[in-house]
């Protein structure tokens, strides 16, 4: 079946001036990503701040155009659409960003909040059942359905994060693009959140793209991975793989720092992987590997040749010309 979201060689970022004549540059902070959803699936973007995460989630819901490349939505190519197109693929694919008290307008009510996309998108909800459909909303998404006449600052962070991802749900998404959408919770509310949008996939059929730097907080909730470097994907998988036989120096350094890994822990003991050297930019990137300027199993191919992103023997695709085949303990 056709996957719901699939980027074919994404590039994408923005436009940089050099020096006050400077010729306009594309920055690639995407840099030729390809990747896909399925209904119903949990795919986790990886990677640390700066690594293009955002970008793509930006491009996904068309809040930014790629430079080249395809965002495709059931199959279709959706870059570029205008007018009416672009206002049916928004309703489709939602995003639910980090801060839920920087996307959710002080001055509105929860009610008001929800109904506001029932508004932008008629047709969903007519306006006399609204009142039952945010109290139905709010209660699906385990808060109280009378509260819909407060307004946000009267909620926790937690329950923002619960009403922002009621009004994603209002309009009925295929796709729900979570950026950093748990991280600034605490990890005891991080986890009810991710079991509320289990619960909810579960029920519904809806699709993630969870974007994350935090590999910890992936485990239990992906089902596959994509590992993101400065741009480029360098290791993909189903969960099982990226946490059992990580191949790639840079997601073995993720893992190893990821405290919340229980299997790790021994590992980040017996001395964790500590990546050493700034992050390359992406207006300048390293020539070869684009890791190569922090990896510590560089060797002269790797300051040259950049690795492509494929199978080699070991069950899921590694960009890496030296992938590892020992287990992470042994490093
Ligand atoms: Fe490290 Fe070379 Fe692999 Fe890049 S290609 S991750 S520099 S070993
Ligand atoms: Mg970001």
């Amino acid at each position: 079946t056709t996957p719901v979201l699939e980027l074919v060689d994404l590039v994408a970022g923005y436009r940089s001036r050099h020096g006050l004549l400077g010729r306009r540059n594309e920055v690639r902070a995407v840099a030729g990503v390809s990747l896909s959803v399925s209904a119903g699936e949990t795919v986790c973007l990886v990677g640390e701040s700066g690594c293009g995460k955002s970008t793509v989630a930006r491009a996904v819901v068309s809040l930014l155009r790629p430079f080249s490349g395809e965002v495709r939505f059931d199959g279709r190519n959706v870059t570029g659409l205008k007018g009416r197109e672009l206002k049916n693929l928004r309703r489709q694919v939602q995003l639910v960003f980090q801060d839920p008290y920087a996307s959710l307008n002080p001055k509105m009510t929860v009610r008001e909040l929800i109904s506001e996309a029932w508004r932008i998108h008629p047709g969903i909800v007519e306006p006399d059942g609204w009142d039952a459909e945010v109290a139905r909303l709010l209660e699906r998404v385990g808060l109280n359905p009378g509260h819909a006449e407060r307004y946000p600052h009267q909620f926790s962070g937690g329950q923002r994060q619960r009403i922002s991802i009621a009004r994603a749900l209002a309009v009925r998404p295929r796709l729900i693009v979570c950026d950093e959408a748990v991280s600034a919770l605490d990890v005891s509310i991080q986890a009810q959140v991710l079991t509320l949008l289990r619960e909810l996939q579960r029920d519904l059929g809806v699709a993630y793209l969870f974007i994350t730097h935090d590999l910890g907080v992936v485990r239990h909730f992906a089902d596959r991975v994509a590992v993101m470097h400065l741009g480029s994907i360098v290791e993909s998988g189903d969960t099982e793989q990226i946490y059992e036989h990580a191949e790639h120096p840079y997601t073995r350094a993720l893992l190893s720092a990821a405290p919340s890994v229980e299997d790790w822990r021994d590992d980040a003991e017996n001395g964790e992987i500590v990546l050493t050297g700034d992050v390359p930019s992406p207006l300048n990137p390293p020539p070869g590997c684009r890791f190569h300027t922090r990896c510590w199993k560089a060797q002269d191919r790797c300051r040259t040749e950049e690795p492509e992103l494929l199978e080699r023997g070991t069950g899921h695709p590694v960009a890496c010309h030296f992938p590892a085949t020992d287990p992470v303990a042994a490093m």
